[in-house]
């Protein structure tokens, strides 16, 4: 069989455990599998590559005879990408947008299709995915690790320079207004992934895990014609609460017990914050994970269904 659908592919094990809200929502019926191919045993040795890009530490683990070289590929794509993407590089496209007084910035290829991807998911999700945060993250201290509780005066004002229907995108120009500051990274490590994967692919690379910190992707299966075996963190605990059993997906994590704070107040802040008030979501998820075919996709989902209010 050349393929079978996700929901054959793949065996969730979840381990039971009192009051875990969780919800693991497959993305689409599109992930296929390279059911029972064996690859040949030469290639049995991995190779490994682990570098800090995106402020994450990311490790890719390849199998096969072409693997040095997709490594090298591989992380040149990524530095290219966080190049292009990056809020804080003075030459990133980003910082060039964030910092056009308003005017016209042209874009990269991969720029605009990031750019325009995320504003369909914020559409699709009324919102609750937008890339307009930047500076009410950055109020929070979530960009500096500066953590502080800012006043609802302040995230008032600031709400007011907010809003991803504001953003102009026209072929490869992107125009924000004056005051506005966009940043792609709930979704961005997701493409990363989708991308790397097309790097590898290239350099005839059938097998290939990559951990970007949270998101995973596979290639193909494991050497034996197995699935790939992925432990999901317990948000609660240094532990893994479930195991997933998967072959050419992505499988991505977005959760509250990931970048947070407790404040003078005894209660707890996370990174992602609800587009509406400015404050960190509460949707009563503590974690969401989102298998599917594609990086992009199950990035923006994870961030905006743990945002998501019914
Ligand atoms: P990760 O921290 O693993 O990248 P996510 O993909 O969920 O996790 O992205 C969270 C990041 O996205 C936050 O650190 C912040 O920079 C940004 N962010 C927070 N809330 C939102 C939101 N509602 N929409 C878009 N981006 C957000
Ligand atoms: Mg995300």
């Amino acid at each position: 069989m050349a393929s079978s659908f996700l929901f054959n592919s793949m065996k969730i094990k979840v381990i039971p455990m009192k009051k875990v809200i969780f919800s693991i929502i497959t993305a689409g019926l599109l992930c296929f599998t390279a059911c029972g191919k064996k690859i040949d045993s030469f290639q049995n040795e991995p190779q490994s590559r682990s570098f800090f890009a995106m402020d994450t530490y990311m490790t890719i683990t390849v199998y096969g005879e072409n693997a040095e070289t997709a490594l090298n590929q591989a992380e040149e794509r990524v530095t290219e990408l966080e190049k292009m993407w990056s809020v804080t590089d003075e030459s990133s496209e980003i910082y060039a947008v964030n910092h056009s007084g308003g005017a016209s910035v042209a874009v990269s290829e991969e720029t605009a299709e990031l750019l325009d991807f995320s504003l369909e998911i914020s559409k699709a999700t009324n919102g609750a995915l937008d890339c307009t945060m930047y500076p009410i993250l950055t109020e929070w201290g979530f960009t500096t690790s500066n953590y502080k509780v800012p006043t609802d005066e302040k995230i008032s004002e600031l709400l007011e320079n907010t809003g991803y229907e504001k953003i102009r995108l026209d072929g490869n120009s992107v125009a924000i207004p004056e005051n506005m500051q966009i940043d792609l990274g709930a979704v961005g490590k997701g493409y990363t992934g989708d991308l790397v994967t097309e790097v590898l692919k290239e350099n005839g690379i059938e097998s290939a895990l990559l951990d970007l910190s949270g998101n995973i992707q596979t290639i193909g299966t494991k050497t034996d014609g197995t699935d790939w075996k992925l432990g999901l963190r317990s948000p609660f605990d240094e532990g893994s609460f479930a195991t997933l059993e998967v072959s050419d997906c992505a499988v991505i994590t977005s959760g509250g017990y990931e970048r947070y704070f407790v404040g003078d107040d005894g209660e707890t802040y996370w990174h992602i914050l609800d587009p509406e008030t400015g404050k960190p979501a509460h949707s009563g998820l503590v974690s969401v994970t989102i298998v599917g075919k594609e990086g992009r996709l199950c990035d923006a989902l994870s961030t905006s269904l743990f945002v998501y209010r019914a």
